[in-house]
């Protein structure tokens, strides 16, 4: 069986990102101290209604957990991909809104985009019991800003039905049809895809690999139809 060619240019910038040297910076998300300055020096005024994280900035407060998972998606990967990831960064925030009243969303849906360049940050993005966080988090807020960009350029974007995984029986459309692995025309699970895997390969000064893949197969298992078995090999052999 022959390997497309977009999968294996895919999995080659894995292997040379895997071969390259780990990250000579230290860790600002992991450092409590030096993340409440960028939370207050920078993050915070990105979201609309700050008040309604609460108080205080320990690990367990909603404000460092916003924290980590936009520190997380600004370090790692950006220097090497070209400030792709940065990109979206900026598109996606023009504004984050906290909406905790979970009772009109999809149980387990960490974010949604509300509006063009507005993204909605919901309950379940606190929730550290996952086996995910942060990096689902993460993820999440990568996935949305693919969605500002894709409405900006009036490219429609809209999820299918599952076919497979947690939300097999139901009409909500949750998934995306296939994964690509071209950043032009990837969809947004693809997009959390890609930047979790470079993340895994980069991640040997974090000490949270597992909570990376549990993240990245959920992804797979759950949220994209169309999945290359070269992809699930990939990382299933890890
Ligand atoms: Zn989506």
């Amino acid at each position: 069986m022959s390997v497309p060619m977009k999968y294996l240019i895919f999995l080659s910038i894995l292997i040379a990102s895997s071969l390259s040297s780990s990250f000579a910076f230290a860790n600002p998300c992991e450092d409590t101290r030096q993340l409440k300055s960028l939370w207050e020096t920078k993050y915070i005024k990105l979201v609309q209604n700050p008040e309604a994280l609460g108080n205080g900035f320990d690990r367990s407060s909603m404000a460092f957990k916003l924290a980590n998972a936009i520190c997380i998606l600004e370090y790692p990967g950006l220097p090497k991909y070209d400030g792709i990831y940065y990109r979206y960064y900026t598109a996606m925030i023009k504004t984050l809104i906290i909406n905790l009243d979970s009772s009109r969303v999809t149980s387990g849906t960490l974010a949604s985009t509300s509006s063009l360049g507005v993204i909605e940050i919901h309950r379940e993005f606190f929730n550290y019991e996952r086996p995910d966080m942060p990096f689902a988090g993460t993820s999440t807020i990568l996935h949305e800003a693919r969605h500002v960009e894709l409405a900006l350029n009036n490219k429609p974007n809209y999820h299918v039905k599952c076919t497979k995984g947690i939300l097999k029986e139901s009409n909500i459309k949750a998934c995306d049809a296939e994964f690509a692995a071209r950043w032009e025309i990837a969809s947004p699970r693809s997009y959390e895809v890609m930047f979790l895997s470079k993340l895994y390969e980069e991640s040997v000064y974090y000490t949270t690999n597992q909570a990376i893949k549990a993240s990245i197969n959920n992804t797979l298992e759950n949220y994209i139809n169309d999945v290359p078995i070269e992809i699930y090999q990939y990382f299933y052999k890890r």
